[in-house]
């Protein structure tokens, strides 16, 4: 007969805590566009745009890509 107030923990919080955000861009590999784009490469005697490759997790999987800013 008593609804009770249990439900103050409701799930409708966004999932803030990951790693790192999805980025929805351009892959260079595929030609494409997805999400959890990286940026591979960046071609810094390109002139212009163009000179920056960025790649999906399958393709970075696919063809061992290590993202620029996991470098050292
Ligand atoms: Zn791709």
């Amino acid at each position: 007969m008593n609804e009770g107030t249990q439900n103050q923990s409701a799930s409708n919080r966004p999932n803030t805590a990951s790693e790192e955000p999805v980025i929805y861009g351009y892959c260079t590999w595929h030609c494409g566009y997805s999400a959890d784009i990286r940026v591979i490469n960046v071609d810094e005697q390109g002139s212009g745009p163009g000179g920056v490759q960025s790649a999906c997790l399958p393709c970075r999987e696919k063809y061992d890509l290590v993202p620029f800013s996991d470098r050292p």
